[in-house]
């Protein structure tokens, strides 16, 4: 994985999933959520070529990067939930 955006938001979306037991942990979920949230974010980080690479690479790891990007997931995530493209009430019938 060359963008270093996605890893983060992979590992933000890790921590946030870890904190919300009862959230869908289907791959379809994941993919929409990642997506949707990246395309948000991505804006950002649009700079392109090894200097843009390097300048989101070091923000990166800043907290109040950090805390941005869990916002926009937080968002991803609600608005997955309330339109999963998922098989519909698998976890109903489990329980
Ligand atoms: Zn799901």
């Amino acid at each position: 994985m060359k963008n270093m955006l996605e890893k983060v938001v992979g590992e933000i979306y890790d921590e946030l999933l870890a904190r919300d037991p009862g959230y869908c942990r289907c791959e379809q979920c994941r993919t929409d959520v990642l997506s949707k949230a990246l395309n948000q974010a991505r804006p950002k980080y649009s700079g392109g070529g090894p200097k843009g690479e390097a300048i989101a690479g070091f923000e990166l790891q800043q907290d109040a990067t950090r805390a941005a990007l869990a916002v926009v997931l937080l968002d991803a995530m609600r608005r997955v939930a309330g339109s999963p493209r998922h098989a519909p009430s698998k976890e109903e019938k489990s329980q």
